[in-house]
């Protein structure tokens, strides 16, 4: 019988085990940390919820109102107006908890346990034999053990162990950070349905940096690619001076750093190892999208494991998982490139990012981001729609030039006067996170160059 281990219990990791274990297939999912809180806005599609049956429960908010707000602080309001749309936003604790748990139930087993080295056989073509340490017991030191499988998925995240072992060569990385912000109950009522994102060179020169709403705060962060890691710290003062009128008596609950994959990595199956989510590299340009591409590579592999095993009778071939990455390529290679063009043409500076916010004022753009960004799926526009979509890039980028701003200022607050905003700043800002100015900037380079290196 066919013998599959999973490294890794985020959300690729757990959609790949539960379609393994369903087929009756031998699986183990290993976990480092059973109550790992993924650094993440958790924002999810509305396709994800019911693709992959996903409770209510694990959903914190239903988003129907997206803001955008532009260097100057334009702010263009993007609503959804179906009662029935939204984005969700999950604590990752939580949705991966619910995702892992269900996998085991149906019959994989669960390893509280982190893998350390993989033998992976002449040519690693296995059989593969994991060492791992198991913290089932609940001591502070794992017991060292090892398992022996046939094939293993790497659902194992950005510093994936998994693609070293297979060789599977590097990819270039975001760096982002993000700060749990507790607020009042005045200030997080404004963030009930809505999620802000802003754009400009003071929160991120290649990025956008967010305010997204949790169960009981806000998730508050930014990112920017890996040649300006440097400028982190910086940025993140960035957006809290940015929104600090609407963070007000904000208090910082955790603090949190993470690398975000850019493209896939050069090999993603090797002998009888394949990767997924984010060891493989599948977070789209432009939103930072990776948890429904996480889900659904996991499945689309394990799928792919099932239907070429024979049940579980037989062991796939490197030739028959390498049929995954062509399904995956052929089903969202025309996203990736998409996004990353717009990222390129919007994001490279402040004319271009005016440009950008300008044209989601626009209801055909916003129906076709929406769709897209909800329903998964390429959406086709009538001749008119492209047409109008091409006058608009062009006017808004020679408009932008026009609408940038020569500095920076803080958006008002959404739910009181200038007044008591001003009185409470003088108060105090956010307490706790981030230390700011020059101590965060000299503090920047050597945080952001760990998350890194703990790669
Ligand atoms: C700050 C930030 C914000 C983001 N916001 C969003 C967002 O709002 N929406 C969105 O769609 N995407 C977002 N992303 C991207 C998203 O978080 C990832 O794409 C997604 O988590 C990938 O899922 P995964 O299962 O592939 O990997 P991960 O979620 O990284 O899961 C990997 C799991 O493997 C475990 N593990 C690692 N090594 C080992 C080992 N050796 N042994 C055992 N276990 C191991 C880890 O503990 C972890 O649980 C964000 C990313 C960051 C950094």
């Amino acid at each position: 019988m066919l013998r599959v281990a999973v490294v890794g219990g985020g959300p690729s990791g757990s959609c790949a085990a539960e379609v393994l274990a369903k087929a009756g297939i031998e699986t183990w999912i290993f976990e480092r940390k059973l109550d790992n809180a993924k650094p993440c806005g958790g924002a999810i599609p509305l396709c994800m919820v019911e693709e992959f049956d996903l409770p209510e429960e694990i959903i914190d908010r239903k988003v129907r109102n997206m803001r955008m707000i532009s260097p100057s602080n334009r702010e263009v309001e993007i609503n959804l107006d179906r009662d029935d749309e939204y984005i969700g936003m999950c604590r990752r604790e939580v949705m991966d908890s619910f995702l892992r748990n269900r996998a085991a139930d149906l019959g994989a087993t669960l390893v509280n346990g982190l893998v350390t080295k993989i033998d992976t056989g002449t040519d690693r073509k296995g059989p593969y034999k994991l060492h791992y340490s198991d913290y089932s017991a609940g001591e502070r030191t794992g017991e060292a053990k090892t398992l022996e499988v046939d094939l293993i998925i790497g659902a194992d995240g950005a510093n994936s162990r998994v693609a070293k072992a297979m060789d599977a060569g590097d990819y270039n990385v975001a760096i982002a950070f993000q700060e749990r912000i507790k607020l009042p109950s005045e200030e997080m009522a404004y963030y009930e349905s809505l999620a802000e994102m802003y754009v400009g060179t003071d929160v991120s020169p290649d990025f956008y940096a967010w305010v997204f709403p949790k169960y009981d705060h806000v998730a508050v962060g930014t990112g920017t690619m890996q040649e300006n890691q440097s400028l982190i710290k910086g940025l993140q003062v960035g957006i809290r001076e940015r929104a600090k009128n609407r963070l007000l008596k904000g208090e910082v609950i955790k603090v949190e750093a993470h690398p975000i994959p850019e493209h896939p990595r050069p090999r993603r199956v090797v002998g009888g190892m394949a990767l997924v989510g984010d060891a493989a590299g599948y977070v789209t340009k432009s939103s930072g999208e990776g948890i429904y591409f996480a889900a659904k590579s996991g499945r689309m592999c394990a799928e792919q494991i099932v239907a070429t095993s024979n049940g579980g009778k037989s062991v796939p071939s490197e030739r028959d998982l390498k049929v995954y990455l062509r399904k995956w390529d052929r089903k969202y290679g025309a996203t990736y490139k998409v996004l990353e063009i717009l990222q390129n043409i919007f994001y490279r500076n402040d004319a271009a990012r005016e440009a950008f916010v300008e044209m989601c004022d626009d209801k055909d753009v916003q129906r076709l981001t929406f769709d897209s960004y909800l329903y998964k799926r390429v959406v086709m526009m009538n001749p008119w729609q492209q047409l109008k979509l091409t006058a608009l890039t062009l006017g808004a980028v020679l408009r932008g030039n026009a609408l940038a701003p020569g500095r920076y200022k803080a958006v008002p607050s959404a739910v009181r006067s200038e007044e008591e905003a001003q009185q409470i700043l003088a108060e105090g800002g956010i307490r706790g996170g981030l230390k700011a100015g020059r101590e965060a900037a000299a503090a920047s380079e050597e945080e952001s160059r760990q998350a890194v290196i703990s790669r």
